[in-house]
C-alpha cells in the first residue's frame, strides 16, 4: 500500500507513522524545509502537547466537532499519545489545568520526537515540496500532483492545516483539495485570537492586565455566556485567556449580533459593589472621584470608566449625583467593551470552520466521495479551546487516518 502525507505537521507526523507501522508504504510531503513550523510555536514555544484528562472530559472542551472526533479521540486518547511520547523518550509534565508540556520546555523536543517515530517505522520524508494538486479517477485517488512532479499513490492523507499563522505554511491549501474531491466547506474563521474595540476608549488601559475580572457574551441581545478568569487590553482592543474563549464561542457569529460587557467586581453583586461604594464615598466625601476610585480600579481604568459615565475626574465625591452613581455601578458591572470584530488569521491560534465533516468517516477519517482520500487535523472543521485540546484534535485524527490508510481494502 502506498500512502502519501500532504503536510509535516502535528497530524500529518501521525498520519504517516501509524501508516508505516501498520505496513504501508509512506511518503510525508512538507512544502518547507523542515517538519513542525507551527509546533516550534505552540504553547509559546513550549508546546502544550496535550491536556491529560480522560476523553469523556475532552470532548467538553472541544467547541466545534465534539460528535464526529469521539471514536478518534476514544481510539487514541491524551493518555495513549502521552505514553507513546514517554516511550518515545520525550519526558512530560503536567501543569495547572491539567496542561501537559515537554519536560525540557521546547517545542522541538516534540517534533523530534514524533520524527524518529516515522524514520524508525521507514517514513520515507520529501521536503520543499509543495503538493498543488489532487490526481483523482472515478471517484478514487490515484496520486498527487506537485510543483515539479506527479507521483502516484493508492491512498492519500491531507494533513495541511488551516489558514492561521501563515507564515507556518498553512494556508489553506487543503480546502482547495477537498473542493477539488467535490467536498463543502465550512467557512473558515479565526478563532482563539484577540478582539478589535471601536473607538479608542481603551487606549489608556493598553497593557492593563486585569484578573478574577467576567466577559458577559451577548447574542442578539441574550446574554448566553459569562467568562471567569484574566484579560488584558492591548493595542487594538483584548486579548488574553478569556477574551480568547470568547472569540472561540463568538467567531461563527456576525459581528453586529454580538455585544461583550466586562464586569470589573464579578465577585461582588450589584448590592454589595452599591454598598461598597457608598462606604467609598462616605470616607472621602471631600476628595476628587478619580482618586476615590483608585481603592476599587486601577489607575488606567478609572479615566475610561468616568468618561463613559459623563463625570468629570475632578469631580468632588460629595457633589456625585445619584444617577451618577448608578452610571458609575452600571459600568462598573456591565462595562461595555464595544466589539468591533476578531483578529485575523495571522494571530489566531487555530483556524475554525474548513472540511465539512458530513462527507468524512468519523472513525477513519477517508472521505465519503472518493475512496482513497483522508482528512486530518485542523482542515477539519473541528476546533478546541485552549489548554492541548487542538493538538490533540490533529494527533487523534491523524492517528485514525493513518491506521486506516494502511488496511488493504
Ligand atoms: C501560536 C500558536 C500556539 C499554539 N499553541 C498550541 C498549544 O500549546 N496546544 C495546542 O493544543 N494547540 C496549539 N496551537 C494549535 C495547534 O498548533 C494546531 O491546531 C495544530 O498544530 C494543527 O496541526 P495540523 O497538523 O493539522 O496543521 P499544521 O500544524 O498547520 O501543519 C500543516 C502542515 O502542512 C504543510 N502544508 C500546507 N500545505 C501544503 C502543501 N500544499 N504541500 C505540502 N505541505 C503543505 C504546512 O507547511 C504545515 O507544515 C497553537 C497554534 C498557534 C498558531
Amino acid at each position: 500500500m502506498k500512502v502519501a502525507v500532504i503536510g509535516g505537521g502535528a497530524a500529518g507526523l501521525m498520519a504517516a507513522y501509524a501508516a508505516a507501522s501498520g505496513g504501508a508504504t509512506v511518503t510525508l510531503f512538507e512544502r518547507n524545509e523542515k517538519c513542525g513550523k507551527k509546533i516550534y510555536i505552540t504553547g509559546k514555544g513550549r508546546c502544550n502537547v496535550t491536556n491529560d484528562c480522560e476523553p469523556s472530559e475532552y470532548l467538553r472542551h472541544v467547541v466545534r466537532g465534539g460528535k464526529f472526533l469521539t471514536s478518534s479521540v476514544y481510539s487514541f486518547s491524551p493518555r495513549d499519545l502521552m505514553d507513546m511520547l514517554e516511550r518515545g523518550g520525550l519526558k512530560l509534565k503536567t501543569e495547572r489545568g491539567n496542561r501537559v508540556f515537554p519536560v525540557s520546555d521546547k517545542a522541538s523536543d516534540v517534533t523530534k520526537c514524533l520524527e524518529n517515530y516515522c524514520k524508525n517505522a521507514g517514513v520515507h520524508f520529501k521536503f520543499n515540496e509543495r503538493i498543488l494538486k489532487l490526481d483523482i479517477l472515478n471517484s478514487t485517488m490515484r496520486g498527487i500532483i506537485t510543483e515539479n512532479d506527479e507521483f502516484y499513490f493508492d491512498k492519500v492523507i491531507i494533513c495541511t492545516g488551516g489558514l492561521s499563522y501563515p507564515s507556518t505554511g498553512s494556508t489553506g491549501d487543503g480546502y482547495r483539495f477537498a473542493e477539488q474531491a467535490g467536498h463543502g466547506i465550512v467557512s473558515p474563521v479565526p478563532s482563539l485570537c484577540g478582539v478589535n474595540l471601536c473607538g479608542n476608549y481603551y487606549k489608556p488601559m493598553q497593557g492593563l492586565a486585569l484578573k478574577n475580572v467576567a466577559i458577559k457574551i451577548f447574542r442578539c441581545g441574550k446574554k448566553t455566556d459569562e467568562l471567569f478568569g484574566e484579560m488584558q487590553f492591548t493595542h487594538f482592543g483584548a486579548s488574553g485567556p478569556i477574551i480568547l474563549t470568547a472569540s472561540a464561542l463568538i467567531c461563527r457569529e456576525p459581528a453586529d449580533d454580538i455585544k461583550l460587557e466586562l464586569d470589573f467586581k464579578p465577585a461582588l453583586s450589584f448590592e454589595q459593589l452599591e454598598a461598597r461604594l457608598l462606604r467609598d464615598f462616605k470616607e472621602n466625601q471631600n476628595r476628587d472621584i478619580s482618586n476615590c476610585l483608585k481603592a476599587l480600579l486601577p489607575l488606567s481604568a478609572i479615566e475610561p470608566l468616568l468618561s463613559r459615565c459623563n463625570i468629570q475626574q475632578t469631580k468632588k465625591v460629595n457633589s456625585v449625583t445619584k444617577s451618577e452613581r448608578s452610571a458609575l455601578l452600571t459600568n462598573l458591572k456591565n462595562f461595555d467593551m464595544l466589539f468591533s470584530s476578531l483578529r485575523g488569521f495571522e494571530e489566531a491560534v487555530v483556524t475554525s470552520g474548513g472540511v465539512s465533516l458530513k462527507e468524512i468517516n468519523p472513525k477513519t477519517m477517508e472521505s465519503k466521495l472518493v475512496k482513497g482520500l483522508y482528512f486530518c487535523g485542523e482542515v477539519l472543521d473541528c476546533d478546541a479551546f485552549t489548554g492541548g485540546f487542538n493538538l490533540q484534535i490533529a494527533f487523534s485524527t491523524g492517528y485514525a487516518a493513518g491506521c486506516a490508510a494502511a488496511k488493504t481494502d
